[in-house]
């Protein structure tokens, strides 16, 4: 196919892929905003979703709405199987075991799961826990909660100006006393894909545990955990193109199984008395009271979504709009990108030279381009950077350059009322 006939038929150049076939499997893309075309580059914070995400839980609510684990009735063995499908289906996304999938509310819930129920019996006082500045307030606040309880301690790894874990630095911080490491896979303000293999690598030869904060990493970036080799990994399935309210903590089995309870309640015991309770296994024992059914089984079809689309089409089409969106804004006098990492997600936050990002984040808006402007949940990064806040613009697979350059008009356009 020639490059314009590549175009015409909404193919994205180098990668092949259709972007335009795929934007029709989104019903929300297809609006205006103030009048214009919706452009929704706040992908960091949540996706839209697909059609077959949609369906599945039109047909959970319409055909096989029931409790699971409990009926003997065929609706509730249906619900069974599609919500222990829905848990095949998630492990084998991330290379585990159906066992080692727990499901949580989302990323939060799961990586204070695992502060609670894992890394509260192995901390003594003045053991350590190491993060890095990059992390999110759910990777950080759930430690600090911890540290209050146990008389722990926190150790932050620092990062260089363009945003990249200071390797050297991080080792240096590992001590006889560290007991765990929790880290980003993906930094939700700046993009940066950090090197979590070479961190599980040095923390394993150390007999240290790392859990991976997987939020932003779960839509981009290919994983597997028995890979990785990494104790805990955590994602939500709202920024997977799947429902709210389900997400997922992986833990590896050996530990899960010597886990306490989370929360107390029904499914999670094996028999009850008021003498005494026996637990149920993992993963049930984490999983108390009626789950999200629905919401397992609509990001089982938001996974099989995506891989029926190919991750790695998917990345090289990211890949391709990060780096038209680099280009195009760099060009813009006053904005200055922050975070440049070498290695990146679809991820770009920017600050325009003496103009608040919230004021930019609005025009924007007005233009029809949804970004987000804050501190990202990630303060303590600002803080380091030096900067109150920064505009957000974050891909997802349905983005196309087109979008990219009405990103970047809308940018001059703020600069021309503000400027
Ligand atoms: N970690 C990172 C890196 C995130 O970006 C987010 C969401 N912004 C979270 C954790 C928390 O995810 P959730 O709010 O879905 O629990």
């Amino acid at each position: 196919m020639s490059p314009q006939a590549a175009v015409a038929a909404g193919c994205s150049l180098s990668s092949g892929f259709n972007v335009s076939r795929v934007r029709g499997d989104f019903p929300a893309l297809d609006q205006l905003v103030h009048g214009r075309p919706l452009v929704y580059l706040d992908n960091a914070a949540t996706t839209q979703k697909p059609r077959v995400v949609l369906d599945a839980l039109f047909n959970f609510y319409t055909r096989d709405c029931a409790n699971v684990h409990r009926g003997v009735h065929e609706l509730s063995r249906r619900a069974t199987e599609a919500y222990e499908g829905a848990r095949r289906t998630v492990a084998r996304f991330l290379n585990a075991a159906p066992h080692e999938i727990v499901f949580t509310r989302g990323a939060t819930e799961a990586i204070n799961l695992a502060a609670q129920a894992f890394a509260r019996s192995i901390l003594r006082e003045g053991d350590e826990i190491l993060l890095t500045e990059l992390e999110h307030h759910s990777n950080i606040v759930p430690w600090q909660l911890l540290a209050e309880q146990t008389g722990a301690r926190l150790v932050v790894a620092p990062i260089n100006d363009r945003g990249e874990l200071l390797m050297e630095e991080l080792e240096r911080r590992l001590s006889p006393r560290t007991r765990l490491i929790a880290v980003a896979h993906v930094s939700n303000a700046l993009g940066t894909i950090n090197p979590v293999a070479e961190i599980c690598r040095m923390a394993r030869a150390r007999g240290i545990r790392v859990l991976v904060d997987g939020a932003q990493a779960a839509p981009h970036v290919r994983i597997d955990v028995r890979a990785l080799d990494c104790d805990f990994y955590a994602f939500s399935g709202h920024k997977l193109y799947g429902p709210t309210g389900i997400g997922v903590l992986y833990g590896k089995a050996e530990l899960l199984e010597r886990m306490p309870p989370y929360q107390g309640g029904g499914d999670m015991i094996r028999s009850v008395s008021f003498e005494k309770t026996l637990f149920n296994d993992p993963p049930y024992r984490f999983e108390a009271g009626t789950p999200h059914i629905a919401g397992a089984i609509g990001l089982a079809a938001a996974i099989e979504y995506l891989t029926g689309l190919g991750l790695d089409e998917i990345a090289r089409h990211e890949y391709e709009l990060l780096s038209a969106a680099t280009r195009a804004l760099s060009e813009i006098p006053g904005v200055r990108l922050v975070g440049t990492a070498s290695h990146k997600a679809a991820v770009l936050s920017f600050v325009l030279d003496g103009i608040h990002p919230h004021d930019v984040a609005t025009v924007l808006d007005h233009e029809g381009v949804a970004v987000r402007a804050g501190h990202h949940c990630a303060q303590p990064l600002m803080e380091r950077l030096g900067l109150p806040a920064t505009t957000r613009a974050s891909f997802a697979l349905y983005n196309t350059l087109e979008e990219v350059e009405v990103l970047a008009r809308a940018v001059r356009r703020a600069r021309e009322l503000f400027g």
